[in-house]
């Protein structure tokens, strides 16, 4: 059995959905399939779920909805009508539309997830409508029926491990179940998503929870490269990958598949595949748990934006026993989440998201590490971004930081912070955001 996610861009337009329908039927054992809402159909179009979230907006601003809704019923109504799949089905997916901008707004995220999950809800109901019109033996199923329950955090939740117990009888389903990706339930009922792009990891989960050979994500590129494509002409493809090198590379800016896809899957022994929905006969990308090292020790370089990094230094910090927790705990009773922490004999670095700090809570950490911790000196630094080099093959081979370091120097970029994870597997270099793109270019050229 193989679990199948497409992505938004798979779904934006009837030709893609049309698309989708080919490459499930393809395959008999494409059993278990996951959509997501439907994307852009070109550059500059809006994806039905930022179609939504401006729809919730207008809602939560007490402004007229009808036109944000139109919009987005508009792009179903055209798959549906272009098809030939029964009208009813649009009629349906108006009505449900309808009911979820009428509801409760009392808790403004819980009904901005309602709204973001009618994407993939809908889109669900659309794809089973198409292939039930082919006479395919095919259902759409709710999250909630399934038995998919997320924790409360709304807009970023995670996966309640009673919910594999659950999802593993969709094994034995008939036909073919086509479940929405990005949302599941609370375990009082009610919508929850998880983080943008989070079709991905429902794939994931669905995958692990049946035991299946395989979980193919297809998407609207033939493969994961090397950088990102726009950064380098003939990017070199990436054929394998471990999942321990594209868990580091979707952390640092590779949007191919979300962070969060990649352990479900891996944790059940199940590879993910990353192949093209328009192209699905080519090879693409296989994320595993070991690969043979053959194309050299690095097998991408990313890079990321929206970083600060938060310094404190205090003489004889080494000695100062519990200073490490003391300082760690403020951060948690602000509920900031920290992404990494480099130190040094009298100092302590703490980088955060950009988006986790606002100026009150910068204001109270300063206060607090400078006046309750006693530290000499504390800065904020804003505009950082993380340039990371991955490989498997790095922990055997010498020298791949001084060639990192050196293509770096003659990019005349500035190295702000590097840190090599306990794993090996990565150097992380925070830069200054403008030279995120030079630095980037430079390590892809070095080591390709
Ligand atoms: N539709 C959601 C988003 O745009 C989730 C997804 O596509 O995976 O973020």
């Amino acid at each position: 059995m193989k679990v199948c996610k497409f992505g938004g861009s798979s779904l934006a337009d009837t030709a893609q959905v049309a698309q989708v329908c080919d490459v499930v039927l393809g395959d008999p054992d494409r059993r278990l399939v996951v959509v997501s809402a439907p994307g852009k159909r070109f550059k500059d179009d809006i994806k039905v779920t930022d179609l939504l979230i401006a729809c919730a907006n207008a809602r939560l601003d007490g402004t007229p909805t009808d036109e944000a809704l139109e919009a987005v019923v508009a792009r179903y109504r055209e798959i549906q009508e272009t098809l030939g799949v029964d009208s009813a089905v649009t009629e349906a997916i108006s009505e449900n539309l309808a009911t979820t901008v009428a509801g409760s707004t009392e808790h403004r995220e819980r009904f901005m997830d309602a709204m973001k999950a009618a994407g993939e809800d809908n889109s669900a109901r659309l794809v089973a409508a198409e292939l039930q019109r082919r006479g395919v033996d095919a259902r759409y199923l709710n999250p909630g029926d399934a038995g998919l329950l997320l924790s409360d955090e709304y807009g970023n939740a995670r996966l309640l491990p009673e919910s594999y117990d659950h999802l593993a009888r969709l094994r034995e389903a008939e036909g073919i179940t086509v479940f929405p990706g990005f949302f599941g339930y609370t375990r009082e009922g009610e919508v929850v998503t998880f983080p943008r792009g989070g079709s991905d990891i429902t794939g994931s989960i669905l995958a692990a929870a049946v035991k299946a050979d395989l979980y193919e994500n297809f998407t609207d590129v033939d493969s994961v490269c090397a950088v990102d494509p726009d950064l380098a002409p003939d990017v070199q493809p990436i054929g394998e990958i471990t999942y321990r090198e594209m868990r580091e590379l979707s952390y640092a800016g590779f949007g191919v598949l979300h962070d969060e896809a990649i352990i479900p899957a891996v944790h059940a022994g199940i590879p993910i595949r990353i192949c093209n929905t328009n192209r699905p006969e080519l090879p693409g990308t296989l994320i595993m748990a070991e690969r043979e090292v053959t194309h050299g020790s690095v097998v991408g370089v990313a890079g990321s934006s929206g970083f600060c990094t938060v310094f404190a230094s205090k003489y004889l910090m080494n000695r100062e026993v519990g200073f490490g927790r003391r300082f760690l705990q403020f951060f948690e009773e602000e509920g900031l989440s920290f992404e990494h922490m480099p130190s040094g004999v009298d100092n302590i670095s703490i980088i955060l998201r950009e988006d986790e700090l606002d100026e009150a809570t910068e204001g109270r950490i300063v206060a607090h590490i400078r006046d309750e911790m006693g530290a000499d000196s504390v800065s904020v630094e804003h505009g950082l971004a993380l340039v990371m080099v991955v490989g498997e093959g790095m922990r055997y081979t010498v020298g791949v930081a001084r060639r990192a370091t050196a293509a770096l120097a003659e990019a005349n970029v500035n190295i702000e912070m590097i840190n090599q994870g306990s794993s090996e597997i990565s150097i992380m270099f925070g830069v200054k955001e403008g030279d995120r793109t030079a630095a980037m270019k430079a390590l892809y050229a070095e080591f390709f």
